[in-house]
């Protein structure tokens, strides 16, 4: 058994003592797969860092055992849990390219695994390594043990990562978020190995991740946290049938097609910073079952079946007879796909892409001279229709993102565009000086990961004024702060936010501030790059609702690029598969999504995880 026992983990900060982790209890056994879930913040990996005694330098374990076996690991001298580390509990981490040594051949750095904890040397243990390379499905593995991680695929990189964690043959095996950084197929196929290497070995794994659906289908036992506590653990056949109210609100917030007809049920609030010194749920302010009594009496995890403890009041003796606080919770927003789709056709498309084809050119030579092209968008042709979400899909590479930055013009300086992107019947890539200007007005882009999107230095107000001047030069100052307080109230923000900057906003804020900046100039067309990929997904449900509901009120299209197939079958009305620089198949999404005709497309859904 691997125990954790009333884990308390402190992180130092220079305003106050951050508790990441606190009163966490749990147990897994060898052969087991125990799944940790939860947003982002809320103790997952600082968990899994305490067992392996990696924390930040800011960081310590202030209350609380770790026992492997009989073993408290926190007694053991550095030394000695050298030994465990890798030895008795492995650990693979999300990025595999940060995990590999980037000057080490694969095989040395899976052969010095193998001689830190086995007794095998030399040509033994590179005979081994390569063992472990054709196990984890790495092709020819007498060549590539001599790559360099350079050489490899991120699938490739991950197996390697696998492969060496697992060489060392340790009992236990701590995944955290093994496969957020790979495509669907490639997921699945690690999701696989690592099922099959677990049985084979009967190794304890403790799966750390933030995405519901991988968990349903790899876990024997779940946990889910909050704001650095466990708050329901259950066997995961009764998990997804919840009964604390976050796990429940959780489960309500992730979209999909039966929930196409309504707003999804976002969690209203955020949660609240670790320096705080709770003394009640620590999801009280958030809680639409709150009873009077939540703010100020601190649950415990109590029994509710089987192996299944929930942390809630709710399931403490007599609380039935105690009226809720608020009463249930808010109404869902009003039905939004009938509103969304009722401008979407009046018979010429607001888009037309035609034959569109991307090249960059590959350099080399000591004068970084073309050598040729590289192909990324090879002849794709698509029409977006006025008020419409068309959802392009496709794994990383596919040229998704490549495709929207071309028709936002991103790329007219850095590679070959080709084809045409007709918007109201004006070719969009022939325009020059006042008509391109104009045309930029028309057509928006937001991008993925809203920390990088927005610049550090500008004040929310200058940013959102930035492209208004800029695009709309006519509009004069007063008016430009009346459209731009206007902004700020239809994506839900404070009137105060305009004189704040980027980094005193959550993630889900500052998707918003992009949402309002592409929507300052009053744009029809916004390309979406993935624009709640980053986000958990209570903020993802906030976003998602708020665009359908500006797609509602402004009737503007968007070009929604994701690889999340639960949101395209929630926001897309029809769907473009791409693979390879083409688009293999598109229509309506209830037909591609259920009854698709092309092979890929197929695979590609078949890959995807589902609760
Ligand atoms: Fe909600 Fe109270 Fe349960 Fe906390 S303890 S989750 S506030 S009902």
């Amino acid at each position: 058994m691997l125990n954790i026992e009333n884990l308390r983990v402190d992180l130092d900060t220079d305003d106050a003592v951050i508790r990441a982790v606190d009163a966490m209890w749990l147990s897994i056994e060898r052969g087991e797969t125990f799944a940790l879930v939860g947003e982002s913040g809320c103790g997952k990996s600082m968990t899994a860092l305490a067992l392996m005694r990696l924390l930040p330098e800011n960081g310590r374990v202030t209350n609380g055992r770790l026992l492997v076996g009989d073993e408290d690991i926190l007694d053991l001298p550095e030394t000695q849990m050298r030994s465990v580390r890798g030895g008795r509990i492995g650990m693979i981490f999300q990025e595999p390219s940060t995990s590999l040594n980037p000057v080490m051949r694969v095989g040395d750095q899976i052969v010095e695994a193998i001689e830190a904890h086995t007794a095998l040397r030399g040509a033994a243990a590179r005979s081994k390594a390569i063992d472990w390379l054709r196990r984890v499905g790495i092709p020819e593995p007498e060549r590539r043990i001599d790559d360099y991680p350079f050489r490899m695929s991120g699938g490739q990189k991950q197996r390697v990562m696998i492969a060496m964690t697992l060489a060392a043959e340790p009992d236990y095996l701590i995944a955290d978020e093994p496969t957020t950084a790979l495509d669907v197929t490639i997921q699945a196929q690690i999701l696989d190995l690592l099922k099959d290497l677990q049985r084979e070995h009967r190794m304890g794994l403790l799966l750390i991740t933030h995405d519901l659906a991988v968990v349903s289908g790899m876990a024997h036992r779940v946990a889910l946290m909050y704001a650095g506590q466990i708050i329901e653990v259950a066997p995961a056949d009764v998990f997804f049938a919840p009964k604390h109210p976050y796990a429940d609100a959780l489960m309500r917030a992730l979209p999909g097609a039966g929930r196409r007809e309504r707003a999804l049920e976002a969690i209203a609030g955020t949660v609240p910073p670790l320096s705080t010194r709770f003394g009640g749920c620590r999801f009280e302010p958030r809680c639409a079952k709150a009873m009077a009594h939540c703010a100020s009496t601190l649950p415990e995890l109590l029994n509710v079946g089987a192996a299944h403890e929930v942390r809630c009041l709710l399931y403490a003796p007599g609380a039935s007879e105690i009226p809720p606080l608020r009463g249930e919770t808010a109404a869902p927003a009003e039905p939004a796909a009938a509103a969304a789709t009722a401008t979407a056709d009046d018979g010429r498309p607001l888009l037309s892409v035609q034959d569109l084809k991307v090249g960059f050119a590959i350099r080399g030579g000591l004068l970084q001279r073309a050598l040729g092209w590289f192909e990324a968008v090879r002849g794709v042709s698509f029409d977006v229709a006025r008020g419409e979400t068309l959802a392009l899909v496709g794994e990383s590479g596919c040229g998704k993102t490549t495709t929207g930055k071309a028709i936002v013009q991103l790329l007219r300086s850095v590679a070959r565009v080709e084809g045409r992107a007709l918007l109201d019947g004006q070719d969009l890539f022939t325009l020059q000086g006042a008509e391109l200007l104009a045309a930029r007005r028309q057509v928006q882009i937001i991008f993925q990961d809203p920390f990088a999107s927005l610049n550090p230095r500008m004040r929310v107000q200058d940013l959102l004024e930035e492209g208004l001047a800029a695009l709309q030069p006519d509009v004069d100052a007063g008016a430009r702060r009346q459209r731009i307080e206007a902004l700020v109230d239809q994506v839900g923000l404070r009137r105060d936010s305009l004189g704040r900057f980027p980094h005193e906003f959550s993630g889900g804020q500052r998707q918003r501030i992009a949402i309002a900046r592409a929507l300052a100039v009053q744009p029809r067309l916004i390309v979406c790059d993935e624009p709640t990929s980053a986000l958990d997904v209570s903020v993802q449900a906030q976003i998602l609702n708020l665009l359908r509901q500006l797609q509602r009120e402004l009737g503007v299209s968007y070009l929604f690029i994701t690889h999340n197939i639960g949101v395209v079958e929630y926001i897309a009305d029809r769907v473009a598969v791409m693979q390879a620089g083409q688009i293999e198949e598109q229509g309506p999404s209830e037909q591609v999504l259920s009854r698709p005709t092309s092979a890929y497309t197929r695979t590609l859904l078949d890959a995807v995880p589902r609760l």
